[in-house]
């Protein structure tokens, strides 16, 4: 637990004015640690929780409830509510008290565990709407059900063929499944409560392997990964089910998917998410905190998820973080593996953003107009669409070259690993929301680059021995605007100093430094 302390008495003004009735419709609760305890504070009720390490060969935390005052906030841990898109349709923006929070104990305890963790998290509803970030139909972040939830299949050579199934996993699980997948032995390293477990496949490991959706009997030459930025499992599902997605229903029919997706790390936002995936640690263990935060220490505000920042957005990551690419190298030093349009890149050997780092120019699309696997009817209106549709198409250019074995003039090995990130997804289903056409439209574009993909690992004979995964890295709900607002001016008018990073991230004394 990160060791800074705030002004209590400015702590609790705050949890005063924040769990008041006139914020209701806009806070759904607030987090923070102090005294050695975890505490969510709601206007109905507040848990306040310790966490303990357990002695044994299980490495792992568990959780004790020290006190409940009206509601539990976090009670309610089901992992399958809202599933599947029929039962999210019919309870769009759902109540405090009919929504769940899957892992909600494990989120809060690791997020707490880092140095530039807030004084307060502020977990906002899910009919929250933004009207002052222009207004998104779309939005995540939160703990509950919709928003933390992201997609997962898993196919093809040493995937198990599980087809539809309800196996509980979290995105720190994705990095040890994957490293167990190409037949890496474990090397042992630190565990999620610190302590060393020798099952460990990275240096420090939060998650574990999902072993359930591996077939032993097979080990893949090749493991290519997919991430949708912020598609909702359940309207990828029912799209791939009604025909809309055939390269995703393909690789769900050889394979496995998680029927409630898998459960991201708080905030659940896009850099932290993506680090987590890539490096099988908490947002609070690996570093990258949120798309920006304040640093009490240099008195300095960290922005990692913005254009100009991408290249640089690993800086922060904290000492001992492994990675799939580095931990692939260790065990197989000439393997090759490859990041396509990824920030969270530590490690592999090919990155868009290394040559972006490195001065290479790299070719991009000059215009959206006339790309394959492109809604036109949407690249015209939304500027947004077209920009992540070069974007994307880029990333295909890319992914297609490397698997062909040559790329801007530089031939290539197979990749052992080959990772792409797609980001149109993200950008429309904040658009129109998740039930949107626009948002379907991103799908089925998206669907047919992922196509691009599987032919190029055809033509190069290697289709049969390779394993594909797909995942987002956090879920996307439906708002409903009119439920908007801001709880900055409520604390303005209490008196209170904040600083509100990347919305919900409150630091109560933001002059005063870490101190220890
Ligand atoms: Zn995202």
């Amino acid at each position: 637990m990160a060791t800074h302390t705030a002004d209590p008495a400015a702590v609790e003004r705050a949890l005063s004015v924040l769990c008041d009735s006139a914020l209701d419709p806009i806070v759904e609760m607030v987090l923070l640690a102090r005294d050695g305890a975890y505490e969510a504070h709601a206007p109905d009720g507040s848990v306040r929780f310790e966490r303990q390490v357990t002695d044994g060969p299980v490495h792992d935390w568990t959780f004790r409830e020290v006190e409940v005052r009206g509601r539990n906030p976090l009670g309610d841990q089901a992992r399958d509510r809202f599933a599947p898109l029929a039962e999210e349709l019919a309870n769009r923006f759902p109540h405090r008290t009919d929504n769940a929070y899957p892992f909600a104990y494990e989120q809060v305890a690791q997020l707490f565990d880092h140095p530039a963790a807030p004084d307060l998290c502020v977990i906002h509803t899910s009919a929250h709407h933004w009207a002052s970030l222009g207004g998104h139909i779309g939005e995540h972040g939160s703990l509950a059900s919709v928003q933390c939830r992201a997609p997962f299949i898993i196919s093809g050579c040493g995937a198990a063929r599980l087809g539809m199934t309800d196996l509980p996993a979290q995105l720190v699980d994705v990095a040890p499944t994957v490293l167990a997948l190409l037949g890496l032995d474990p090397t042992g390293g630190t565990g999620l409560d610190g302590r060393h477990r020798e099952d460990a496949h990275l240096l420090a490991q939060d998650g574990d392997v999902l072993a359930e959706l591996l077939d032993p009997r097979e080990r893949p030459e090749v493991v290519v990964g997919f991430l949708l930025d912020g598609c909702n499992p359940n309207v990828l599902y029912d799209m791939a089910a009604s025909g809309e997605a055939p390269n995703v229903a393909r690789l769900m029919a050889e394979g496995s998917t998680l029927r409630n997706g898998i459960v991201s790390s708080l905030p659940t936002v896009t850099l932290p998410n993506h680090t987590t995936i890539l490096t099988g640690r908490h947002p609070g263990h690996h570093g990258i905190l949120h798309n920006a935060w304040w640093d009490r220490s240099v008195q300095e505000q960290v922005v990692t998820n913005s254009p100009a920042t991408w290249v640089s957005a690993m800086d922060p990551l904290l000492p001992g973080t492994d990675s799939i690419h580095a931990a692939i190298r260790r065990a197989e030093p000439d393997a090759f593996t490859a990041s396509v349009n990824e920030p969270a890149d530590p490690g592999a050997v090919y990155s868009t953003f290394d040559l972006m780092r490195r001065g290479v120019r790299v070719p991009f699309p000059s215009s959206a107009e006339g790309l394959p696997h492109t809604t036109e009817m949407f690249v015209r209106p939304v500027k947004d669409y077209a920009t992540f549709t070069q974007v994307d198409h880029h990333g295909v250019t890319q992914a297609v070259d490397l698997i062909g074995g040559r790329h801007l003039d530089t031939d290539y090995p197979t990749p052992r690993f080959l990772w792409v990130n797609f980001a149109l997804t993200d950008s429309a289903f904040h658009e129109g929301g998740p039930h949107s056409e626009i948002a379907r439209a991103s799908v089925r574009d998206t669907d047919g680059r992922i196509g691009e993909v599987l032919d190029a690992l055809d033509r190069r004979g290697v289709l049969e021995r390779t394993a594909v995964f797909l995942c987002a890295d956090h879920g996307m709900e439906e708002s409903q605007p009119g439920v908007d607002g801001d709880w900055s001016p409520a604390l303005r008018d209490a008196g209170l100093d904040v600083r509100d990073e990347a919305f919900g991230f409150l630091y109560l004394d933001p002059t005063v430094g870490a101190g220890g």
